[in-house]
């Protein structure tokens, strides 16, 4: 067993952010942890459109992670957390101030059977893919959207010639951009089958209406400029029920927002999809189509990863992309020293996760050291703020209202805590 005085679970953009800063604010050993064979997270994956130029996310990636290395923070890359014991930590309270001689509020497993001990800890896991299934969906050629973009932005591999994305979102219409850029258009976009596991996002009018609400984060040329005719009130219903039944190419990607993908054709590989046109609930109707394809792309949105974080009171809050744990404006759960950051709390773009890793370092450092002060501390929440404003694309269409509902909950729990 080893112990460090603070353990970062995550080397995304956040987990990197807060080490680096903690490190040098604090001199204190600091250790990240991270099951991928290299630091960065979801960010090495990354390439999008921002005003005119493209950013690349894997350069961010290395210069987070060599900034942290030289701040004298050790990142062990290939290491799952599997197991985190904080019983100690409850035992003391959440208010419990913690001296670096006291015996360790976290016990957390390690693969290979180690174990590290910690007197802070700060959970930045990320966000993982909500899947669905659909008849034949196991076929081989079938991929999840953030295998695509890993296979083409980090490995430069495309997923084939002829590729079906199933799903009408940010990120899927974000990656079709991405590939028609590399010189491998897809063959069409096309809604999900309906099922409880994609939701409302089945229905022509409602993919109108959240394509609307994101048209001024727009991450790409699509929906920078086809959506602006959206902003007119009332008029997504009457869009979705006029647009064409072929589909349309908009800013060159072909959008069918009529039709959804009803199955997967294909014994060893992917032959072909079977489409459906749909009615305004977006059930299907009608005589399917064949259509051939090579390979398919399903994206079914993304939630927050937070099965590390179940000894702390989770609140269920949909406009941040799912079940979260319960944090203060300081990003510290209801477990004393454990904090979250980035997509954690919920789902939003690199960049905001990126400063809310540096708050949740400053609050850290705060505590250790006793020295950092509320105008560090309010200037890094401003950061997050800042970000979340100008942030190159949103994910969650009510982010801002979904970070009340966290405070509203927050200040209720805070409350009752101090009256017991
Ligand atoms: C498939 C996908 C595609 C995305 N595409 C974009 C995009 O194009 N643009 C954009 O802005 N945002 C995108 N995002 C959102 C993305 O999550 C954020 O942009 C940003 O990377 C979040 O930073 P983070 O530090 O919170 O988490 P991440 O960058 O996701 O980093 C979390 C890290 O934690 C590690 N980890 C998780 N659990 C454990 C464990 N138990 N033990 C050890 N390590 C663990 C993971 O391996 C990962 O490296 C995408 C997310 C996903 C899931």
């Amino acid at each position: 067993m080893s112990h460090v005085d603070v353990v970062v679970v995550g080397a995304g953009p956040a987990g990197l952010a807060a080490a680096a800063l903690i490190a040098t604010t604090a001199s204190v050993r600091v250790t990240v942890i991270d099951e991928s064979p290299a630091p960065g997270g979801r960010l090495r994956a990354q390439i999008y459109r921002r005003n005119g130029s493209w950013f690349v996310g894997g350069d961010r990636a290395r210069t987070l992670a060599h900034g942290a290395r030289e701040s004298g923070v050790t990142i062990e890359s290939g290491c799952l957390v599997w197991s985190l014991d904080t019983r100690s930590a409850s035992d003391r309270g959440a208010e419990a101030e913690v001296s670096l001689d006291s015996p360790p509020r976290f016990r957390l497993g390690i693969s290979g059977g180690r174990t590290l001990t910690a007197d802070y800890l700060i959970i930045a896991t990320g966000a993982a893919e909500t899947a669905y299934g659909l008849p034949g969906w196991t076929t081989p050629g079938v991929l999840a959207v953030g295998a695509v973009q890993t296979m083409l932005n980090v490995h430069r591999v495309l997923p084939g010639d002829r590729l079906a994305v199933i799903g009408i979102d940010p990120l899927s219409l974000s990656i079709v951009d991405e590939l028609a850029a590399a010189g491998a258009p897809v063959q069409g976009v096309y809604l999900p089958p309906p099922s409880t596991a994609t939701g409302p996002f089945t229905r022509p009018s409602e993919i109108f209406s959240r394509l609307a609400e994101l048209r001024n984060l727009a991450p790409n040329r699509l929906l920078s400029a086809a959506m602006h005719v959206l902003r007119i009130p009332g008029i997504t219903e009457l869009v979705a029920r006029l647009w064409p039944a072929v589909g349309v190419r908009l800013a060159g990607m072909p959008l069918h927002l009529r039709e959804c993908v009803v199955g997967i054709e294909g014994d060893t590989g992917v032959t072909a999809i079977r489409t459906s046109r749909v009615d305004a609930a977006g059930r299907p109707m009608g005589r399917e189509k064949v259509i051939e394809v090579d390979s398919v792309c399903i994206s079914g949105g993304l939630h927050p990863l937070q099965d590390l974080t179940r000894d702390c009171v989770l609140v269920d809050i949909a406009e941040l992309g799912g079940t979260v744990p319960l944090h203060g404006p300081d990003l510290e759960t209801t477990v004393g020293g454990l904090y979250v950051a980035g997509n954690i709390t919920g789902i939003e773009s690199a960049l905001v996760a990126e400063t809310q890793g540096r708050l949740a370092g400053t609050a850290v450092a705060a505590r250790i050291t006793g020295r950092v002060s509320q105008a560090d501390l309010e200037s890094a929440r401003t950061d997050v703020e800042t970000a979340r404003a100008s942030a190159p694309i949103s994910f969650m269409p009510r982010i801002v209202e979904g970070r009340h509902r966290m405070s509203e909950l927050w200040a209720a729990h805070s409350t009752r805590e101090a009256t017991v």
